[in-house]
C-alpha cells in the first residue's frame, strides 16, 4: 500500500455523461463503503503527481473539491462538474475525464448537511451548489417543505418543482434578489447558502437583516471566489 492510499481512495471512470451543456457527471466505481452523508464532497487529486509543473508550482493546484451528487455503497460515486470559463485544473480534468481513467480522492466530508428537525428547508445556490442541493433534496423525507432559488445549468435536480430557478450565475446581489421573490412562511426554517462567496453572504445579510432569521440557522459554504483558485 503507497501513502497515496492511506491519504485517499482510487477508484476507476465507469461512465462520462454531459447532463446539461456545461455539465459532465462524472461516474468513479470500485470505491465501496465510503462513509458519505448527502451535502458532503471529496477533494479529487486532478494533475499528475509526478509532473514537473506539479513540483515547480508548490502543488497548489494538485485538488480541487466536488459534492458527491451520489453514491452507492456498493462502490460507484458521481461527481457533477461544471465548465467554466477561466477552466483551471478541476474544470480541465472533468473536461478530459474518460472511461477506464483511474482517480483518487479524499474520503467524503463535510458539514452542509440538511437539518432534520427544521420546520422548512431553503436552498439558495449558483450552478456549483446544484450538485450538493441536489443530493440533499434527494434525502429529505417527502413531507419536508422546500423552499429554493438555484442556479442548475440545466443539472435535473429532485423537487425542482419547489424551487425558484436562477437562470445564470447571477451577478452579486442576484442571488440575493432571488430570495427576497420568495414568499416564505413567517418563521425561520434552516438555510443552506453555497456557490460564490459574495452571493452567499448577500443571502445570508438578506435573511438575518430583511427577514430576522438567527444566524445558526443559516449554514453558508462558499465554493468558489473571483481570482481564487482552489478554494475548499
Ligand atoms: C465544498 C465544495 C463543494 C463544491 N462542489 C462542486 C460541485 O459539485 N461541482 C462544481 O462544479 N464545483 C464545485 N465546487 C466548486 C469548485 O471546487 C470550484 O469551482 C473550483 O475552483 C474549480 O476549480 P478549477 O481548477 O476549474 O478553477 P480554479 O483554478 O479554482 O480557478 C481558476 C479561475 O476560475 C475562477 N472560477 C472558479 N470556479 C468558477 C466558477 N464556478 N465559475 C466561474 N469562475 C470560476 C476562479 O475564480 C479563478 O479565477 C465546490 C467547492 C467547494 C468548496
Amino acid at each position: 500500500m503507497s501513502l497515496l492510499d492511506l491519504i485517499m481512495v482510487t477508484g476507476t471512470v465507469e461512465e462520462v455523461e454531459q447532463v446539461a451543456p456545461r455539465v459532465r457527471r462524472i461516474a468513479i466505481s470500485g470505491v465501496p463503503g465510503l462513509p458519505w452523508r448527502p451535502g458532503q464532497h471529496v477533494r479529487v487529486l486532478v494533475t499528475d503527481l509526478m509532473a514537473l509543473r506539479t513540483w515547480l508550482s508548490g502543488f497548489k493546484d494538485v485538488l480541487r473539491t466536488y459534492s458527491v451528487w451520489d453514491y452507492d455503497p456498493r462502490g460507484r460515486l458521481d461527481l457533477c462538474v461544471l465548465d467554466h470559463p477561466q477552466a483551471g485544473p478541476g474544470a480541465l480534468w472533468a473536461r478530459t475525464a474518460s472511461i477506464g481513467q483511474q482517480v483518487a480522492f479524499t474520503r467524503p466530508e463535510g458539514r452542509l448537511l440538511p437539518r432534520d428537525e427544521a420546520p422548512y428547508h431553503l436552498f439558495a445556490g449558483d450552478e456549483t451548489a446544484a450538485p450538493a442541493f441536489g443530493a440533499m433534496l434527494r434525502a429529505l423525507p417527502p413531507a419536508a417543505r422546500v423552499f429554493g432559488a438555484v442556479a442548475t445549468a440545466g443539472l435535473p435536480l429532485p423537487r425542482a418543482g419547489e424551487l425558484a430557478a436562477v437562470e445564470t450565475t447571477p451577478e452579486a446581489g442576484g442571488l440575493a434578489g432571488r430570495v427576497r421573490e420568495l414568499e416564505l412562511p413567517e418563521r425561520p426554517g434552516v438555510a443552506y447558502v453555497a456557490g460564490e462567496a459574495r452571493d452567499c453572504q448577500a443571502v445570508r445579510h438578506h435573511l438575518m437583516r430583511e427577514r430576522g432569521w438567527p444566524r445558526d440557522a443559516i449554514k453558508v459554504k462558499a465554493f468558489w471566489a473571483p481570482g481564487k483558485r482552489g478554494l475548499d
